[in-house]
């Protein structure tokens, strides 16, 4: 970024103390060809960073800013309760009223269990169902992230898919021959995985909207026939909801297509723009976690009452206004926009887009799958979102995540952005 100065001295300076120079691969805008900005502040649809840039922003904290930045009800909650203390290590009230909120919300979880990370959720419901089964094997999907617990880096999507990493080194080989791995939306993949190993898979865990890969919806039946699959050879499913909670539909996807998994993972949204993770789900597989049951897992700083405070003024707020019917019709609104806007450029594209995610591949489409995905013409994609951050739109660096919309987006946000993207899409062709 050429007039970006304070954010390239901070890269440097990031650069000599930490790896890449970022706590998070994707922030490094490796995968554009590109350097990150610094943001400074936030507020509603808009990011603005260190050099007084301003951007309509789409990434949203990679998912959990679904009312935008700043909300007034999150920052007044978040203030009551830092001003109380920051920690305690003994149960707090807001643990149980947000526990509560979340049972309430989600369909399928009867009890649930507060961790500080995505991560943690999806690595603990995986022991959880591994103990409860006694089985040691799980299935997973090629492109769906699940965070970076050992068992999950293979094939994953999110960062790995970015840097076309198929696994990590650190990671035993004996640990990831316990995870299967077949394509999204392939019945017979599954039904010949699940013929030869059925018997020792403790659990099957998909996204059930792959947000990882870009954006990819199961085709119909899909997520019924994972239900009635595993409960065949008596796995569990677990929905790992963690970009879905609180975000395609009030109670996540599993509300949104009606489909009861056995455990959830959820994150992001759950915490208001804190680090909050939960796993939930049947209070008798739940109820094996220690202390009631014998599955250990703990957190020093899990139920943390402003990170909680944070998630349950997001929840109250969302559950008063569900605006996920208006968030899904802006989102068609803006995929439609893109995809018509590259079709004038001659440029072939498909997009999707469920409650506030959406996701636009500039390819041929149906993408059903993460190999599918691989056929974005990446090159492409890099200059477009060059000339959109230029243009002032903060679109994921990479082709493979999904779009975020947040409640601060309005139809005006919209319209500028399908402007700027149709100069950023004329000018990425040009460069062809
Ligand atoms: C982001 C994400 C995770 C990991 O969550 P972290 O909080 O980054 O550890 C896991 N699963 C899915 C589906 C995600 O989108």
């Amino acid at each position: 970024m050429s007039r970006a100065n304070r954010s390239q001295g901070l890269f440097e300076r990031a650069r000599k103390v930490s790896p890449g120079g970022v706590h998070s691969p994707v922030r490094a805008f490796g995968a554009v060809g590109s350097e990150p900005f610094f943001s400074a502040s936030g507020v509603g649809s808009r990011l603005r960073d260190v050099d007084g840039n301003e951007y309509i922003d789409y990434v949203l904290s990679w998912g959990p800013l679904v009312l935008g930045h700043a909300h007034p009800e999150v920052t007044a909650a978040v203030e009551r309760a830092v001003r109380k203390g920051t920690h305690y290590g003994t149960p707090t009230p807001e643990e149980v009223e947000l526990a509560e909120k979340v049972i309430a919300l989600v369909p399928s979880v009867e009890v649930v269990r507060f961790v500080n990370s995505g991560t943690e959720a999806t690595m603990s419901a995986v022991r959880l169902a591994r103990a409860f089964t006694g089985r040691d094997l799980i299935l997973k999907f090629e492109g769906c992230y699940h965070g970076h617990g050992d068992s999950f880096l293979a094939r994953a999507g999110s960062g790995l898919a970015t840097l076309g990493l198929p696994s990590s080194p650190g990671v035993p080989k004996e640990i990831t021959q316990l995870t299967l791995t077949v394509p999204f939306n392939d019945f017979q993949a599954v039904q010949e995985t699940l013929a030869e190993h059925g018997d020792r898979v403790a659990a099957v865990i998909t996204e059930p909207v792959v947000g990882n890969s870009g954006l990819i919806l199961a085709e119909g039946g899909f997520l019924e026939f994972l239900r009635e699959e595993t409960r065949r050879i008596g796995a569990l499913l677990i929905f790992d909801e963690v970009m879905t909670g609180f975000r395609v539909a009030l109670g996540g996807a599993q509300e949104r297509y009606g489909i009861d998994p056995d455990l959830t993972a959820l994150g992001k949204v759950i915490g208001g723009g804190f680090p909050v993770g939960a796993y939930g789900g049947r209070r008798d597989i739940m109820s094996r976690v220690a202390p009631e049951g014998d599955v250990y897992q703990a957190g020093t700083l899990s139920g943390n009452p402003v990170a909680m405070a944070a998630g349950l003024a997001q929840l109250d707020v969302l559950e008063r206004e569900n605006p996920y019917a208006a968030l899904e019709e802006r989102a068609l609104k803006l995929v439609t926009g893109i995809v018509a806007a590259a079709g004038r450029c001659g440029i072939p594209a498909t997009g999707a887009a469920t409650g506030s995610m959406w996701g636009v591949y500039f390819c041929e489409g149906p993408v059903r799958n993460f190999e599918e995905a691989l056929k974005v013409d990446r090159q492409f994609f890099n200059a477009y979102h060059r000339e959109c951050l230029l243009g002032g739109v903060f679109f994921a660096p990479s082709p493979f995540e999904a779009g975020f919309l947040s409640t601060a987006h309005s139809d005006a946000d919209i319209s500028e952005t399908q402007e700027i993207v149709e100069q950023a899409l004329a000018k990425a062709t040009n460069k062809k």
